[in-house]
């Protein structure tokens, strides 16, 4: 799957890794997000201050992980790196929170799923740098409450939506992280091709950009297949012509759509003659989760204004229609 919501695999992490930007300035994009962290990632520092908490949220693959780390770096201090599912018990978060050295960010990713009972450990910790611990069992335990040194949580989620009200409120700086431009992911391409010694063209880089769903992650997965398409059946070098070839080769159609976008549209443009159709029912007929199709497959296919969300539920567009070559039918929405 090219459009997944996470690295496919541990050698796609260490690649990743490898490709992030390391710093604010080589950042690219986002600049809104930036503009407003440069401000006050630079006030925080004169005063010698943890950062006021940072929630991030966007769809997958559009540098959250990445910005918590720069920040982090900005800020001089370490990234502990956790997620929602994996704190389980309440033990467990309080324990990476102890061990904080001042200043220092934590990153939760999936912050959405957090249990409720590690969400409730997480208020006073943000609001007040304490936290209540039980200490011992059955009529012997009690409860202590532990000083923590102040410190920067940086969350990030698929959607806002999905977290509760308290545990929003708690964040000072909340950013959106949007979809990138053709021209954004040219240079991305082209630096990441740098860092992976590929020999590309401005053309070679545009035509994987504009075919990757605005998605960094899916810029850099590309690029590579199309380096060893490139490898294999060219003289290795990256033009338009051969990442053309190559990307047909991978079905990502010309618009950048890949297959699970094609069906999901296809689906409610035959199955359901255009719609409304409800999620549930989408889910059931394409065969996908309903996360899925909210956070990865539909933000992308929305905002490029193919798919309408309607009270009664989702609609395929003209748009849609004139990209599949279909007739229309009598209640289309442009
Ligand atoms: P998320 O946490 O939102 O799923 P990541 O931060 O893991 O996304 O980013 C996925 C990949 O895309 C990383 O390899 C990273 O190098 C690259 N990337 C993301 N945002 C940018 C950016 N603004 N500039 C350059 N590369 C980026």
């Amino acid at each position: 799957r090219l459009i997944s919501a996470a690295p496919a695999s541990h050698q796609e992490e260490a690649l990743e890794r490898a490709l992030r930007p390391k710093w604010l300035q080589e950042y690219v994009g986002q600049s809104k997000v930036r503009e407003q962290l440069e401000i006050f990632i630079e006030a925080a520092r004169s005063r010698a201050e943890a950062l006021d908490h940072v929630l991030l949220f966007g769809p997958p693959g559009l540098g959250k992980t990445t910005l918590a780390h720069i920040i982090a770096k900005e800020m001089g201090v370490n990234l502990r790196h956790t997620s929602g599912p994996v704190l389980e018990r309440a033990g467990d978060l309080a324990a990476l929170l102890t061990n904080l050295e001042p200043r220092d960010v934590l990153f939760i990713d999936e912050i959405h799923r957090l249990s409720p009972v590690v969400e409730e450990i997480l208020y006073p910790a943000l609001e007040d740098f304490q936290i209540d611990i039980m200490i011992g069992e059955g009529p012997a335990a009690r409860s202590v409450k532990l000083d923590l040194p102040p410190f920067t949580l940086v969350g990030a989620t698929t959607r806002a939506g999905m977290l509760t009200n308290p545990l929003r409120d708690r964040f000072g700086i909340v950013a959106r992280l949007e979809f990138y431009t053709p021209e954004e992911l040219t240079q991305i391409v082209l630096r990441s091709a740098h860092l992976l010694n590929v020999t590309i063209d401005r053309e070679g880089a545009f035509e994987i950009a504009r075919r990757s769903r605005g998605t960094p992650r899916i810029a850099n997965r590309l690029l590579r297949r199309v380096r060893d398409f490139a490898e294999v059946k060219a003289d290795g070098r990256v033009t338009q012509e051969v990442a053309d070839a190559a990307l047909k080769m991978l079905d990502v159609d010309p618009l950048g759509l890949d297959l699970m976008d094609r069906k999901l549209l296809l689906t409610v443009m035959e199955k359901f003659s255009g719609g409304p159709v409800g999620l549930d029912s989408l889910a059931a007929a394409i065969g996908e989760e309903r996360d899925t199709i909210e956070d990865v497959l539909e933000p992308f296919l929305i905002q490029q204004g193919y798919l309408k969300r309607t009270p009664r539920g989702r609609m395929a567009t003209v748009a849609a229609y004139q990209h599949f070559g279909l007739g229309l039918p009598r209640n289309a929405l442009t």
